[in-house]
């Protein structure tokens, strides 16, 4: 969604970064059309493959670890000219396809380091991409838009003839799957597909609405838990250790790190089989509300030991699990009635690209109302609330203004 933004400032509270604001919005009315247009991307899975990546899984983790660590040696300049010289050599590729893959090998330039370059090499001068009016995804999704399937390197897009059909974030989003050295899938999938999601975001210009994006809060609170640099490395070979490394340095079992994985993962397939079957079964949400609950209260005692207070006083975590106190809390630093706060969109953090800034802004909206009286000429009147001025508010969340109650600082102190 592109924003062009018309800024007057018209009050300031307290010193606080909040305005009130004019905002010319451009092109944000959502249509059904692009809330029901998610984007799922499977690869297809045999049930015996899976015991032959089992059994081979550790040896390839080493093999992709050393493939990666040979990566390193390479410069910018001839990652680039490598991955160019492999998209425009591959005959399965039509020119448009060629140019839009080599508008974005920067992205690729700029990750070198936590990606198998050789691998990926490969990949893009045999990538193939298959176009189908009509059908479903491979897990017999009606919602796929388009997927990426790793044996056999093709990306398939759904109700498009064309390149020219294809939202652009689509096809980004399959493009970061090309990257992601992926062996073993089912501990990984929810992390491949939020990771990827936010990586996508992070790094287009293009917002992705996906069905992904109702769920990644989880993999952000990750994220701002144990650091982006685990998902980095996530994002280019997909196996799960540096995480759950990471959390184990924290506490806990490996055993523990795990569940929370296997728990984002049965969120995922609940979530995924409720929109696609349309089901909204008393049952699947009671399922799913329970499942959030747990895998909140998991990464609570990360946090919690980790920086020594409680998450309920950082308000970017607040944001990710709990609106409504999110909210809460905006309404009462900085005196807005919290009715009038709806929140219509937001710039959230960047975790994947050190060229942008990172912090929450928050546009949120709130009427001024005018009482209209209306006298008729048959002496007849009228009353009635006129929403005089509909003004945008600002709040912009940073690492300096996140916390609430002067925990960070009590923190410190110690
Ligand atoms: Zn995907």
């Amino acid at each position: 969604m592109h924003l062009s933004l018309g800024v007057s400032v018209k009050e300031k509270y307290n010193n606080s970064k909040i305005y009130r604001i004019k905002k010319h919005e451009k092109n944000t009315k959502i249509t059904i059309n692009q809330v029901l247009c998610v984007l799922i991307c499977i690869e297809s899975l045999i049930c015996g493959f899976f015991i032959y990546k089992l059994a081979t899984r550790k040896q390839r983790h080493i093999e992709t670890l050393e493939n990666i660590e040979m990566s390193l040696d390479m410069s910018t300049n001839y990652v680039r000219e490598l991955l160019t010289t492999a998209v425009n050599n591959n005959k399965n590729l039509n020119s448009d396809e060629k140019l839009f893959i080599v508008n974005n090998i920067p992205v690729f330039v700029e990750y070198k380091d936590y990606i198998d370059v050789n691998y990926l090499k490969d990949k893009l001068s045999t990538l193939k991409i298959v176009y189908k009016k009509k059908g479903n995804g491979s897990n017999g999704n009606i919602r796929t838009k388009g997927e990426y399937n790793h044996f056999t390197n093709i990306i398939t897009f759904y109700n498009a003839k064309s390149i020219e059909k294809v939202e652009p974030a689509t096809f980004t989003h399959e493009l970061f799957h090309v990257m992601q050295k992926t062996h073993y899938r089912d501990r990984n999938e929810y992390l491949i597909e939020t990771v990827n999601t936010i990586f996508n975001e992070n790094n287009t210009e293009r917002q992705e609405k996906t069905l992904y994006s109702n769920y990644f809060i989880f993999t952000k609170m990750l994220i701002e838990v144990i650091g982006n640099e685990p998902f980095n490395k996530f994002q280019g070979y997909t196996t799960h250790e540096p995480i759950v490394d990471a959390l184990v340095e924290i506490c806990g079992t490996k055993k523990d790190a795990c569940e929370l994985l296997d728990n984002l993962n049965e969120y995922k397939r609940l979530y995924d089989k409720m929109s696609n079957d349309f089901v909204h079964s008393k049952r699947y949400i009671d399922k799913l509300g329970r499942l959030k609950k747990d895998i909140i209260k998991r990464i609570s005692i990360y946090y919690e030991k980790k920086y020594g207070f409680s998450m309920e006083n950082d308000l970017i975590m607040l944001y990710y699990y709990d609106y409504n106190r999110f909210i809460e809390k905006i309404s009462e630093r900085y005196f807005i009635e919290s009715d009038d706060i709806v929140i219509r969109e937001a710039d959230e953090l960047n975790y994947f690209n050190r060229f942008k800034d990172s912090k929450l802004i928050v546009y949120a909206r709130g009427p001024i109302k005018q009482i209209q009286i209306n006298i008729y000429p048959n002496g007849t009147s009228s009353k009635k609330d006129n929403i005089i001025e509909d003004y945008n508010i600002i709040v912009e969340i940073n690492n300096e203004n996140r916390y609430l109650n002067n925990v960070k600082k009590l923190v410190l102190d110690k």
